[in-house]
């Protein structure tokens, strides 16, 4: 008999679209890959270089659970000279991936009889890992007429005393949507009335912003200290979700109940890695800033084209690698469209719905794919409809 828990876990579409994507390449179709969320590029070489040099000096062994001392040190380092702000390395967690700190956050605040906000549509791993806890599910409908922002003043009006944790993401997952400084200034005021209610901002694309948006991180602002979690990592930044590091950012007083659970679950992070996410931090940060200019560029191309295609609309998503089209007008429901086009045209694409009930009526499309990539799948996809 399984734990009673099991049944509320979810799960990520986009690995069962990748699966099924898989599995018609092994029958020989060609499929071109829009689904993924993940950067087409390869990890920077110094970053390689450093890892290899790492396991080379023998780094074979355990770390302590938190992070080797100098990783923590350039994470501090990194954010209090992108932010201009004085973290000390001691609320600084290393673990093995951005959705480690979910995992983690929800354990640590979610609990049966509490209520934890998320954004809607959204990362799923957020509804899943809540419902996992325990805790009850409160979605914050992200809207295309807000440019797939929240509006503060819908959010605050969600929070009663049963609320627990927000949780942020900007930019987004899945729509691109970016959050202007007036939405969180006014969230951050409202919060004053809630002193209880943690935050968990979600930052993995903070530095994939377009036409010279500003990132706002939470960590800028001192008055949430004391319950902030600030979740990032360098998967996307340098291209790395396959070497499993991320980090957060934690109350001074909840950082050691978040280490104690590391313990428990993984130890400590690779050590190699360790020393390559050293190596990103103060490395040569132009591999990141031309990666994000092509990601740009293919931004421009595919919204132009998917707003040729009968029935579709989308607008121009300010950060991350992810376009989010209306597609209401096609006649289709969202997960019927996404088959359709994996099937009958060889693009994987993610239905909205995969990332909540507000995602109805849209798709996500990852450009993270070449421009040639782009262009033919639109064809594609408009030869099928
Ligand atoms: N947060 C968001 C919004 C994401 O889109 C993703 C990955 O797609 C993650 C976190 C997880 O990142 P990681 O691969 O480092 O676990």
């Amino acid at each position: 008999m399984l734990a009673e828990r099991m049944n509320h876990l979810g799960t990520e579409t986009a690995f069962e679209v990748l699966a099924r994507a898989n599995a018609l390449e092994a029958e020989g179709r060609e499929i071109i890959n829009l689904g993924i969320g993940q950067p087409d590029f390869q990890t920077p070489e110094h970053i390689v270089e450093a890892a290899i040099k790492a396991l080379k000096d023998g780094h074979h062994g355990y770390t302590p659970a938190s992070g080797i001392p100098p990783l923590r040190q350039a994470i501090a380092d990194d954010l209090n000279s992108r932010h201009d702000v004085t973290i000390e390395p001691n609320r600084i967690l290393a673990v093995p991936g951005g959705k480690v700190t979910m995992f983690l956050a929800m354990m640590i605040y979610g609990e049966p009889g509490c209520e934890i906000l998320y954004p809607n549509p959204g990362f799923p791993i957020y509804e899943s890992t809540i419902r996992f806890s325990g805790a009850k599910p409160i979605p914050i409908p992200l809207r295309e007429q807000n440019g797939f922002a929240f509006s503060a003043e819908e959010v605050l009006s969600k929070i009663n005393e049963r609320t627990r944790l927000i949780i942020l993401n900007s930019p987004a997952n899945p729509t691109g949507g970016v959050v202007p400084r007036g939405e969180f200034n006014a969230l951050i005021e409202g919060l004053y009335k809630w002193p209880d209610v943690a935050i968990m901002s979600d930052e993995i694309y903070g530095q994939m912003l377009y036409d010279n948006r500003e990132h706002v991180s939470l960590i800028g602002y001192p008055e949430i200290t004391d319950r902030l979690i600030l979740l990032d990592g360098w998967s996307k930044t340098y291209a790395m979700t396959g070497w499993r590091l991320g980090y957060s950012v934690w109350p001074e007083k909840v950082a050691p109940h978040a280490e104690k659970l590391c313990v428990n679950i993984h130890s400590c992070v690779n050590s190699s890695a360790q020393f390559a996410g050293i190596a990103a931090l103060k490395g040569d940060q132009s591999p990141v800033k031309a990666m994000v200019s092509a990601f740009d560029e293919r931004r421009a191309v595919i919204v132009n084209e998917l707003n040729k295609i009968p029935g579709f609309s989308c607008i121009q998503p300010g950060g991350a690698f992810y376009a989010f089209p209306n597609i209401t007008k096609t006649g289709f429901r969202s997960d019927e469209l996404q088959k359709k086009i994996l099937e009958d045209a060889g693009v994987a694409v993610i239905s909205g719905t995969s990332f909540g009930e507000h995602g109805e009526g849209y798709l996500r499309f990852s450009y993270a794919n070449s421009t040639e990539n782009i262009l033919k799948a639109v064809d594609l996809i408009k030869g099928c409809l």
